[in-house]
Formats: C-alpha cells, sequence, structure tokens
C-alpha cells in the first residue's frame, strides 16, 4: 500500500465531538468518519483492524467446535412474539414495516433467530451439543449512542449459541466459551478481567462479563486482591450488615424543619448516619416502588428490577408518591398502604434497631422505628450497591473499585428460548426435552476503540502487532532523491515478499509530516530510509510502543530481523 493512494484522510485538529481519546484519534488518524449518530463509516486502516480482531475470533470460535454461520439482520416481530421480548424490548429495537404492513425489526440481538433455525432442523440428540456463531452488524437505538464505536447504534458483534442436552452439557459450553475469551482478548492484547454480571433483559442466570480496564469504560467493576473475586457493581452481592442489638424504644414523631435531605435530618437531630434510613422511589410496570436502605448506602437499581422482575425503573413522579400516601423527602416504610406501592427494604436494614426515617408528612419524620415491628416490607433482599472498601463478598477483605468496557459477555440461558419457542429434542428414550441453550457476544467494534483506549500516547495511537492496520511502514526521508526513493521502494517490496503487511510512504512531504502522522496512525514499526541507508548501508528502525531507535545493517537477513523484531512488540 502506498500512502499517497490511501484513504487515510488525517485531522490536525481534535474534532470537537469526539469526548475520548479512542473517539478523537480514530477520527483524527483518518480511521472512520461519522454517518449518522451512533453510525461510522469505517475507513480502509479501521476496516484492516476490523478483519483482523474478527479472524481472531473466528479461530478461536472454530477452535471451540463452534461453526459459522450468517442470519438475516431484519426479522420478523413474529418469533419475537413467541419468546415474549417484542413487548418488552423497548425502544432501543429498530422497528420496521414491509410494503404488506408487517412488523420487522433489525436485529439487536439473534436469540430469536437461532432457535427458530434450530427448532426446525435438529430433532435428535444425537444432534447435540451444537454451537454456532456468526460475525454481523447489530442494530440498537441506544438511548445515549456516544464515545465512537464504544457505543453505536450499528456495530459488529460476533454472537454465537449452544444447544445442550441439558445443565451439565450447558456448563461444558459455558466453560469452552469462557476459554475461548480468554484466549481472544489476551491475543488482541488487551488488558482484561473476566467479572460476574447480572443477566439483564436478556434472561436466564449464570453470566460473566469481560471488561477491558480503562478509566473512560462506562461500567464499573469491584476486585477483591485477596480472593479471585470480580464482579459487576451492578451484581456484586453483599453480606448483610448486622446491628448491635437494643431494645425497642416507642416510636415518636419529631418536626424537621427545613431539612431538605436526610443528611440534613441527621445533623439535625444529631444522630449518626448509620441510624437513618433513605429511601428511593421508582415508577415501574408494576407500580410505584418505594426501596429503603441504610443512609450511607445507595441502592442498586438492578437488584431492585430484579427483585420485583421488570426490565426498566424510572424515577417516580410526585404525584405518584401523593396517591400512596408520602412526600418526596419524607418517605418511610411505616404506614404506607402496600396495595399501592411496592416496598422493598434492604436486608441490612432489617437488622436495624431504633431508627430514624420519613414519616410520610412534610416536615416530619419519625424516631425508634423498628423493623417487623413497625412496618412489613413486600420484599427485603439485598439491594444495596457494593461501594470501594466494603467486604468482598467471598473472603471478606475489602474489595477494591475500577472502570472498564465490557467487550464481551457469556450468559448461560437455560430453557429461556426453547421452553416458549418450542425448541425440543428426543432423547434416547424418545420423550421430548427442551435444549439448554447459551448465547455469548463479543463487540468486535468496541475492542477496536477499547484497544485505542488502552494503547495510545501523546502522538497517538499504538497498535498491538497483532491487529495493528499493518505491521511496517517505510519511510524514505527525501522522496526527490532518486537513489533514495529506488531504495526505499526495493525495501518496500522484499518486505512485502516476505509477507510483512507495509505501508510505503511515497508521498512528497517533508520527513517530520510523515513520522507526526506514523505516530498518529500508530504503525507498529517505522523503517527510516535516510542518508545513512546510502552512505553506510544501515536502515533506522522507530519502534512505536517504546520510542526506541535502532539501527539494523542491510544486508542478508534484515527482513528476517525485522519479522523477529516484530514477533518480540
Ligand atoms: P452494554 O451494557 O454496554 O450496553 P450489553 O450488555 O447490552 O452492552 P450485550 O447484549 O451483552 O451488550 O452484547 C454483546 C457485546 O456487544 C457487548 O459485550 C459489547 O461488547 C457489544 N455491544 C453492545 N452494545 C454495543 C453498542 N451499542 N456499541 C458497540 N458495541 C456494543
Ligand atoms: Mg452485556
Amino acid at each position: 500500500m502506498r500512502v499517497s493512494k490511501m484513504l487515510a484522510p488525517t485531522l490536525r485538529e481534535v474534532p470537537s465531538e469526539a469526548e475520548i481519546i479512542s473517539h478523537q484519534l480514530m477520527l483524527r488518524a483518518g480511521f472512520m468518519r461519522k454517518a449518522a449518530g451512533g453510525m461510522y463509516n469505517y475507513l480502509p486502516l479501521a476496516w484492516r483492524v476490523l478483519k483482523k480482531i474478527e479472524n481472531i475470533v473466528r479461530e478461536e470460535m472454530n477452535r471451540t467446535g463452534s461453526q459459522e454461520i450468517l442470519m438475516p439482520i431484519v426479522q420478523p416481530a413474529e418469533i419475537w412474539q413467541e419468546s415474549g421480548r417484542w413487548g418488552v424490548y423497548g425502544e432501543e429495537m429498530f422497528r420496521l414495516k414491509d410494503r404488506h404492513g408487517h412488523d420487522f425489526c433489525l436485529g439487536p440481538t439473534h436469540e430469536e433467530m437461532v432457535t427458530n433455525l434450530i427448532r426446525g432442523d435438529v430433532r435428535s440428540y444425537r444432534q447435540l451439543p451444537l454451537s454456532v456463531y456468526q460475525i454481523q452488524d447489530k442494530f440498537r437505538d441506544e438511548r445515549r449512542p456516544r464515545f465512537g464505536l464504544m457505543r453505536g447504534r450499528e456495530f459488529i458483534m460476533k454472537d454465537a449459541y449452544t444447544f445442550d442436552h441439558d445443565e451439565e452439557g450447558l456448563d461444558v459450553s459455558y466453560r469452552g466459551m469462557y476459554d475461548a475469551y480468554i484466549r481472544i482478548f489476551t491475543r488482541c492484547g488487551l488488558t482484561f478481567r473476566p467479572v460476574e454480571a447480572d443477566s439483564g433483559a436478556i434472561g436466564g442466570s449464570g453470566s460473566h462479563e469481560f471488561m477491558a480496564i480503562a478509566e473512560s469504560g462506562e461500567a464499573e467493576i469491584v476486585y477483591c486482591n485477596k480472593c479471585s473475586y470480580a464482579a459487576n457493581v451492578e451484581k456484586a452481592e453483599l453480606h448483610v450488615v448486622a446491628d448491635v442489638k437494643e431494645d425497642m424504644l416507642p416510636p415518636k414523631e419529631v418536626a424537621t424543619p427545613d431539612c431538605k435531605t436526610i443528611y440534613d435530618v441527621c445533623t439535625y437531630l444529631k444522630l449518626p448516619i448509620e441510624k437513618s434510613v433513605k429511601a428511593v422511589a421508582f415508577s415501574s410496570e408494576k407500580g410505584l416502588v418505594l426501596c429503603f436502605v441504610r443512609c450511607d448506602h445507595e441502592v442498586n437499581e438492578i437488584k431492585v428490577a430484579n427483585t420485583i422482575g421488570v426490565n426498566e425503573l424510572k424515577m417516580a413522579e410526585e404525584s405518584m408518591l401523593e396517591s400512596a400516601g408520602t412526600t418526596g423527602g419524607y418517605m418511610g416504610p411505616v404506614g404506607i398502604d402496600d396495595n399501592k406501592a411496592i416496598i422493598i427494604v434492604d436486608s441490612s436494614v432489617m437488622q436495624m434497631h431504633n431508627f430514624c426515617c420519613g414519616a410520610n408528612k412534610e416536615g416530619f419524620h419519625l424516631l425508634n422505628v423498628n423493623p417487623k415491628r413497625d412496618f412489613i416490607p413486600t420484599y427485603v433482599n439485598d439491594i444495596r450497591m457494593i461501594q470501594e472498601w466494603d467486604p468482598c463478598p467471598r473472603c471478606g477483605e475489602a474489595v477494591r473499585k475500577a472502570r472498564g468496557i465490557e467487550v464481551g459477555q457469556v450468559f448461560k440461558l437455560f430453557t429461556k428460548y426453547s421452553e416458549p419457542m418450542h425448541a425440543f429434542y428426543l432423547n434416547e428414550n424418545g420423550k421430548e426435552k427442551p435444549m439448554y441453550m447459551g448465547c455469548y457476544g463479543i463487540g468486535i467494534s468496541r475492542i477496536m476503540a477499547a484497544s485505542v483506549e488502552q494503547n495510545n500516547d501523546k502522538d497517538g495511537i499504538i497498535w498491538p502487532v497483532a491487529i495493528a492496520p499493518f505491521e511496517v511502514l517505510v519511510v524514505p526521508v527525501n522522496i526527490n532523491d532518486k537513489s533514495l526513493a529506488a531504495k526505499a521502494e526495493k525495501i518496500y517490496e522484499q518486505l512485502q515478499k516476505a509477507g510483512i503487511e507495509v505501508v510505503y510512504d511515497d508521498r512528497d512531504e517533508r520527513p517530520g509530516v510523515k513520522f507526526k502522522d506514523a505516530d498518529l496512525i500508530g504503525y507498529p514499526l517505522c523503517v527510516v530510509v535516510g542518508t545513512k541507508t546510502i552512505n553506510e548501508n544501515k536502515l533506522e528502525i522507530k519502534i512505536r510502543k517504546s520510542g526506541e531507535i535502532c539501527m539494523l545493517a542491510l544486508e542478508d537477513g534484515y527482513v528476517e530481523e525485522i519479522k523477529t523484531l516484530l514477533k518480540e512488540l
């Protein structure tokens, strides 16, 4: 490839719409251009990176015995109605109609499609276990598409699906995929961590996410340095905090004028913060939900949604609170009619004694509230959000927090789709049994962004060799010097013949401009052909990652030496 012909328009300015470094650098280095919100044109450099990531994924999927297929992007509504998700998938789903008025969607994921495919052709226990995957564009009308490829509305995903006889079979398939994911992200050169995950709207239980560690990551994880526990904060369990036992005191209503928050109340009443309980109110498809946690704890929305079995929670409106007999800022669990609101109390609150909470009346709080004596919740559960330094749920050591980019997720679906969609097989005894399914996603385009987040410096991108768009750039310092240019051209050809992915900067530009672009694009090695090459038969090799410059004698075997350098990077 010659730079003069390459569609890689670099920009000197940082584009204003790009907030994070990977988005900025991939625009500046000419990897991609925006087509619409959350949709991008991949230019040749990006496409080469994506193909390399895809190939790593493909090799490792094939290694697990999974078979590559390709399903349509446009999916009929009927299969989604059968699984029950047409109604609940929500606004993230792009929906469309054909000329006959029939409903379709652009695939946000393919569980329905693959279940429909497999149930038609797989009927015998002899055909199982079975594993298929595809690499394809997915569409999700994300509420906030942002950060370039990180959260797009159209993005590239690898999705795999396994079908087994039973739960033990599913465990084996799941483990196989988990191990393949470790190999994939390692080969892509990412710094990552597998974490326990909530299985979210897709359903089922038993899931891990693979998090590329990065400050810009949208996900928060906790991990323990003593044992191997690591989890998404959405999922991380918490043990009940037991209070010191106290005798129950009679409840007392107190005026708390001008106290806007529970913290104001604690200051005003001179109460320790652990002796008070705060509330968060949500509206859901099942009505108003009032959640209560200890004042120094935070509510975990995902745990709340899972407790009551809903997909989505929104902040409750004041009018809803009023119709349930309470008011914002003064909510408490005592005296709420459980026909008007679902009351969820965190397990640790149930261990508290004589605590303070809102009196469901403007300007008043209750003192000496005791669970069971004063209120019975609809649900008691762990609904707390884990915080840094909370005890590890496995070993008790203080956990640490980090931010991550979710680059992949593995799920055990069990029979969530096979039961309603009737994906059954006949066992040895001719009895019908539901298939046990797993699904496994990888964000191909998100990996590219995550890699740039982890590998960059002030000058640009630093690609790991395994996924770099090209491996080597050959730069003649002066293209108008005929003998120098001829030598450079020859080196370019020799490297190319040796199977190295090489680009030749044949532009009539100053060396400074060429090196700036080279650093911005992030070629792992830059071979400089200059006066030393002509006079001393030496090549200058710049290593992008370390900034090191080494000299190489331009004689037999120099191509092998460049290959060795690439291997060592
Ligand atoms: P997120 O929580 O980030 O929205 P998700 O859990 O909804 O992701 P999955 O359904 O697990 O995503 O999809 C599999 C993989 O596809 C994810 O692990 C992620 O790498 C990638 N992915 C999901 N949504 C997007 C998106 N909007 N843009 C780019 N990649 C995405
Ligand atoms: Mg996910």
